[in-house]
This record gives C-alpha cells, structure tokens and sequence, in this order.
C-alpha cells in the first residue's frame, strides 16, 4: 500500500494504459476509467485495454528511422506498452505488427494484474478533481469533450480519419495472390501481394474514384490527416497515383508471370495464426456495400469475405501548443492530456523525475 496521492486517469486505450502502468511503476496508485463495454466509440470493437482501431503496425523497428528512434527511446524509459507490444508481435519484414487480440489481451492483464490500478469500467462526463490524466482519444466521449472544450477556452479542432477494411485470410485465392516481401524471394515473406495487369488497375481505378462514399463532401481538403487518408481520395488525383504509393510494385515479382505487376495491394497479418489480413493502405470512406464491390475487384479477392469493413470518423482534438505547458498539463492545474487527443498520434509519458503528487 501506498500514501501517496491517487491519480485519475480517463481512457484506457494506448496512452491512458500506459500512463496508469507508468505511475504504478512509479509507486504512484491510479483510478483507470474506461466507458468501455458499456459505451464504446464508432471505431472500438470491444472491452479490451488498448485495443488498436486500424493498422495493427506500430511501424519501423529500424533506429536509423523516426518510428524506430521513438522505439529506442520508449525501450530505455521502460515504456510497458512497448514490452507487451514486442511479446505479441507478428511477422512483418521491418516493422513492429502486433497480433491485435494478443496485445490487448497482454494489456488488459498488465493492468488488472497491477495492484496499484483500480480499472473502473465507467465514462467519466465531468473533469476529476485532483491530479488527472485525460486519455480519452480522438473519439473521446461527448460530454467530456465538450467540459475540456470549456475548460480550455480554445476552439476544439478535429479531422477525418479512416480505418482500412480486413478479410478473411482463407477467402483470399492464393492462386493469384503471392506471399513475398519487397525485394524478397518469391514464396516467402509476410505480406500477400495482389498483383494487377494493366487492364485490371485501369478498371478497378475507374469504380474506386467513382464509387459511392459515406460522406460526400463536408471533410475535402484540408480536414483530411494527410497521412491517413482515404484510398479513394489518394485516387482521385489521378490513375497513378496509388500505383506510386501504397500499390507501388516495386521489388516484387509475380511468380505466375515472373515479371513485376503493373500495381499491387498488399495484405498484412492481423494475427499470429493469420487468420484474417487487412489491406494495406486501404483505409476508406466507401459505404460498405461498395466496399464488397469495389475491393473484390483486387485479384485474389474476388470472393473476398470481409471480417471487418473500413470506416472514416471525425477525430477531436486541443489545440496542445496553445493550450497546454510542455508537460502537457493546463497551466496552473493538476490536469494534464495524453495520447491523441493532444492532436499528435504519439504517447507522452509522465516524467520519471516525478510529477506526482504535486
Ligand atoms: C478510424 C480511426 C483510424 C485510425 N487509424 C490509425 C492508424 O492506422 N494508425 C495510428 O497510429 N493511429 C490511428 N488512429 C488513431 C488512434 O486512435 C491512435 O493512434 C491511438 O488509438 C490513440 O491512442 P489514445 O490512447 O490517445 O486513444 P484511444 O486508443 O482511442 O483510447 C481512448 C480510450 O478512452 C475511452 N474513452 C473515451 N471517452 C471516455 C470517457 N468520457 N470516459 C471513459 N473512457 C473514455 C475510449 O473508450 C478509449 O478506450 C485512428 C483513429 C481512428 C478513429
């Protein structure tokens, strides 16, 4: 047991989890709220800790990349997101893929296992007195977000995110798609790859940009992430241009023609056992309907079961920079932000020199 004051911490996805695991290593007791089951977000599927909404790849392992440094440094502050992270980690040539299941699973008995945390499985509409963690995301419940919004007296920001679709790994035709890494043998590596002729990309192209979306158009320009942005907006700018990105076929060979394709969708892993693969790059708008169209026109795919369906959700965010010191506490309070909802998609960490208790 300890005397030392309790710290509240709102949300238990990546960064909430982290934080309480951080403070309770710290000797710091914590109350971990998360709304979840009980209420969820338009982009959680279920109860767990952590659960990762789209690309189960948390990127480059490779140091010499930002991704990886980012790594190095959460591996020598002891970030236990990244420990449990590596144990549920999947195949994925240079990157760090987790099986999603695994580390959510891994993250969930972390902190229940944790005798410091207390998990309360309750939303939480009004800012906590004392000192408080809000780790609440980009999908961070009404209520709240609007109590911050006040709080903070500045104007809330958001933007249009998007989710890429999974299917079913034995509905892919491994007649067509090929299992190889970029510049890797034929036959081997981590990613399926669904290698287009000419023709084919040319129609597919022609139903990707044409299909029926979602939203329309309250989200074009400037309120899309650019780094995320929808498959059929990358498209829209013109036939090639998903060819030099997530479809580049560069450094792959397709063995049934021993040449390069002209375009290629990768699939990667969603789990250890492969079970089910998501397409990479293809975070969509599309209804879903023209989603089953549209993506079973990918080689390989064409009877293609989806287990999962993509999906575009405003993200909210603080304006960080002009609301918030740089320990990303409100000035003068014990109120501190965490995780996206600070407007970055990193995780800052509670220093170790000790904030708490104030
Ligand atoms: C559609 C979509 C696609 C995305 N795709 C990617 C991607 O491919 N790669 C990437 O790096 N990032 C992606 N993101 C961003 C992703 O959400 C973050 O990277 C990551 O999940 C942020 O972690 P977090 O802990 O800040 O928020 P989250 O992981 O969202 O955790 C917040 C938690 O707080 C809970 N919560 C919210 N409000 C309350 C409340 N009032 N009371 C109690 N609990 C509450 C929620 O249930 C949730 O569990 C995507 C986000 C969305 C919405």
């Amino acid at each position: 047991m300890t005397d030392r004051t309790c710290v509240t911490v709102v949300g238990g996805g990546l960064a909430g989890s982290e934080c309480a695991l951080t403070l309770a290593d710290m000797g710091i007791p914590v109350r971990l709220f998360e709304m979840r089951p009980a209420d969820s977000t338009k982009a959680h599927h279920g109860a767990g800790l952590a659960e990762l909404v789209c690309s189960n790849s948390l990127k480059s392992l490779r140091a010499a990349s930002a991704a990886g440094m980012l790594k190095c440094e959460l591996t020598l502050m002891g970030s236990p997101l990244l420990r449990l992270a590596k144990q549920a980690q999947i195949p994925a040539g240079g990157a760090l893929a987790v099986d999603r299941e695994r580390f959510s699973d891994a993250v969930t008995r972390a902190v229940c296992a944790e005798p410091l945390i207390e998990l309360v499985r309750e939303r939480v509409d009004v800012l906590p007195d004392g000192p408080c963690v809000i780790a609440a995301g980009p999908l961070c419940a009404d209520a709240l977000f609007a109590e911050l919004g006040a709080r903070l007296g500045g104007a809330a920001l958001s933007f249009f995110d998007a989710a890429a679709p999974v299917v079913e790994a034995d509905s892919v035709d491994r007649g067509i798609a090929f299992a190889q890494d970029r510049y890797g043998d034929a036959g081997g590596g981590d990613y399926l790859n669904c290698p287009f002729t000419r023709d084919e990309w040319h129609a597919f192209w022609t139903e990707l940009v044409g299909a029926q979306r979602v939203v329309q158009r309250d989200f074009e320009g400037s309120d899309l992430f650019q780094a995320c942005q929808p498959a059929e907006e990358v498209a829209r700018k013109g036939e090639d241009a998903l060819r030099f990105g997530a479809c580049k076929p560069v450094g792959l060979v397709d063995p049934r023609t021993g040449r390069r394709p002209w375009a290629a969708v990768q699939l990667r892993a969603e789990n250890a056992q492969a079970t089910a693969y998501n397409l990479v790059g293809f975070q969509t708008n599309l209804t879903w309907p023209e989603q089953r169209r549209v993506f079973r026109m990918i080689p390989g795919l064409g009877e293609a079961e989806f287990a999962r369906f993509g999906v575009m959700h405003r993200n909210s965010f603080v304006d960080a920079p002009h609301v918030l010191d740089a320990s990303f506490a409100v000035p003068g309070t014990q109120l501190r932000l965490a995780g996206q909802i600070c407007g970055t998609e990193a995780t800052p960490k509670p220093s170790r020199r000790g904030i708490w208790p104030p």
